[in-house]
């Protein structure tokens, strides 16, 4: 699919003008064939070919995604429900912006359904998820909340950003709005940022791509294209961040320095029989807590001396990322003791057994 520059689009003749094809304006806000492939590939991999009326709309990037679907399922005096592990620019949304709007926003613990049961109110027009959660990795019950919602007449959204629909598919668990960054693993070189709301009935999806089209959004052709190639090889990449994430979660889950790994797919984690219910693969992205005996001056000697981990933010490109993070309200629900450096792992394309042995170098010199 070239990449096709947006704005005007030429009309051949005044009959064409008049009275264009299927009744649409030719404008490059409204769509081109790259746009339009991109959302067809999208929704392919969301639908898995199913849900038919459903449809994905395009943002500028998956935090764009999260808000954009929030707003499109909202008005005034609405409240919604919004799981405590959620991504943090995704509270930050509806402390700063959804409450001056008028919306009512609480927290839920991710994995407590009584919890979530008691703080459904008549007004409740949605529940947000995300599994698993950001820097935690708490999995939801997907299946269980949507019959909660869906009996108290709202709607259940999911980021899936961590999963993809390879690994998980947000609209079969019963979720009405899977919500992706595509700038994590769709994309997959950590150069382009772009996201996606996919709405499973017609209903919705008119409510997404109403809000995106008189809001102007709209996302740029060369993103859009990148994009698209990288989907052309996600299932092998993720097959290898997988592979080596589980490769880093097993050699780090032996060591004298580590308190615990926190890895869906580790029979460890206190969510495991949730994640092989209803996902059918982990991607790269883990965390690793350390003891608490190491302070700041340890974890530099560590962090600043690796040779293939890098520290940045964001993840789902080839490289291997290692950062500190702070799961303050995380901690309350992995139960266990709040001391001692959490560290987010991205695990890269990298050879495993270079990362395993950076990993090994890295702890150390926690003990320099
Ligand atoms: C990164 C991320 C986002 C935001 O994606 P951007 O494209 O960086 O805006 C949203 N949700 C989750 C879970 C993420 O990890």
């Amino acid at each position: 699919m070239p990449v096709w520059h947006a704005s005007t689009i030429l009309y051949p003749t005044l009959a064409d003008f008049r009275r264009p094809a299927a009744g649409k304006i030719k404008y490059g806000r409204k769509g081109t064939p790259t746009s339009r492939a991109l959302l067809e590939a999208v929704w392919m991999l969301e639908s898995g070919g199913k849900h038919k009326g459903g449809g994905v709309v395009l943002t500028p990037s998956g935090l764009a995604a999260v808000t954009l679907a929030i707003l499109a399922c909202v008005e005034r005096g609405d409240h919604i429900l919004v799981s405590d592990g959620v991504y943090e620019p995704t509270r930050m949304f509806c402390d700063g912006i959804l409450a001056g709007l008028g919306v009512e926003t609480d927290y839920y613990p991710p994995t407590d359904l009584a919890a979530l049961a008691a703080g459904i109110k008549p007004n409740s027009k949605l529940i947000f998820t995300e599994s698993p959660s950001s820097q935690s990795f708490e999995i939801q019950d997907i299946p269980a909340i949507a019959e909660l919602a869906h009996k108290a007449g709202a709607l259940v959204l999911m980021d899936n950003s961590w999963a993809t629909p390879l690994f998980c598919r947000p609209l079969d668990l019963g979720a009405d709005i899977s919500i992706q960054a595509l700038t994590k693993y769709p994309g997959g070189h950590a150069d382009l940022l772009l996201g996606t709301a996919a709405a499973r009935d017609e209903a919705v999806y008119a409510r997404l791509r109403k809000l995106c089209t008189l809001i102007g959004i709209w996302t740029g052709p060369d993103d859009m294209a990148m994009a698209l190639r990288g989907m052309r090889s996600l299932e092998v990449r993720l097959a290898r961040h997988q592979e080596n994430a589980l490769a880093l979660a097993q050699f780090l889950a032996q060591r004298a320095e580590v308190a615990r790994v926190i890895h869906p797919a580790l029979p460890s984690h206190p969510q495991h029989a949730l994640w092989q219910r209803d996902f059918t693969g982990a991607t790269g992205l883990f965390a690793v807590q350390l003891k608490p005996e190491f302070g700041e001056q340890q974890l530099a000697a560590m962090l600043d001396n690796m040779r293939y981990f890098a520290m940045g933010y964001s993840w789902g490109g080839y490289e291997s990322l290692i950062i500190p993070v702070e799961p303050v309200r995380g901690f309350a629900y992995l139960g266990g003791d709040a001391e001692g450096q959490l560290l987010r792992i991205h695990a890269g394309l990298e050879d495993k057994h270079d990362l395993i042995a950076d990993l090994q170098d890295g702890l150390a010199r926690l003990h320099d």
